[in-house]
């Protein structure tokens, strides 16, 4: 076969409307680097969008908070900010593309099972390699060649309590902070209830301070 044919092939790995190519570079723009993570959930996303019909809309459910919500968020109308996109986090590479009304998708996965003959994908979901050890052209290569192949697929329902969006009452002034809260959290906000998000830094620290004072170390009170 002619050299020039090359360039045509690579071409036809597709993940939905884009080359493999040109999502390598959506990735890197979006992500900040080319996650192979985020690569095979594309391909994750593609293979469920070929078992459902066309036309329609679907709800993503992400099994976990690591590079597939990304993926779906590229390529599908969902994005955790419309709600259409949720994370339930059991730590599974999986994710589902499900019928709203109905709950019925269809769930990818990665098989385990699939990876034997693909060992720089291996090593990097198995995380037998430190990023450093990491094959990444090896890596990126396998991912474009293996496609969904590595992948399992499943009818399923996704059940009320996953898919039920949660409508949000009234919000209140929580007496402590002074910030608005949802009134049903209780009589103060859950940040000022329990759940410490942030430590206290010294408050001689003005703004203008923080970004050189934050590189240093700081006194946490
Ligand atoms: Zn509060």
């Amino acid at each position: 076969m002619e050299p020039k044919d090359r360039s045509s092939q690579e071409s036809t790995v597709k993940i939905k409307y884009y080359t493999f190519e040109e999502f390598v570079e959506v990735v890197r723009s979006f992500h900040g680097f080319e996650a192979v993570g985020v690569l095979i959930g594309g391909f994750m996303v593609d293979e469920a969008y070929r078992h459902l019909p066309q036309g329609r809309l679907f709800d993503a459910l992400c099994e976990t908070p690591k590079c597939l919500p990304d993926a779906v968020q590229l390529l599908t109308p969902c994005t955790l900010g419309n709600g259409w996109l949720s994370v339930v986090n059991v730590g599974r590479y999986a994710l589902t593309l499900y019928d709203k009304e109905t709950g019925v998708g269809v769930r990818v996965f990665i098989d385990p099972a699939k990876l034997e003959q693909w060992p720089e994908i291996r090593a990097w979901f198995f995380k037998l390699k430190t990023k450093k050890e990491q094959d990444l052209a090896r890596l990126l290569y396998e991912a474009k060649t293996a496609g969904a192949s590595i992948c399992g697929t499943q009818l399923v329902r996704v059940p009320h309590r996953l898919r039920d969006k949660k409508h949000r009452g009234q919000f209140a002034i929580c007496p402590q902070c002074k910030e608005s809260y949802p009134f049903d959290d209780g009589l103060v906000c859950l940040a000022c209830s329990g759940e410490e998000m942030y430590e206290q830094v010294q408050p001689d620290i003005t703004g203008e301070q923080v970004l050189t004072e934050i590189s240093t170390s700081y006194q946490v009170l």
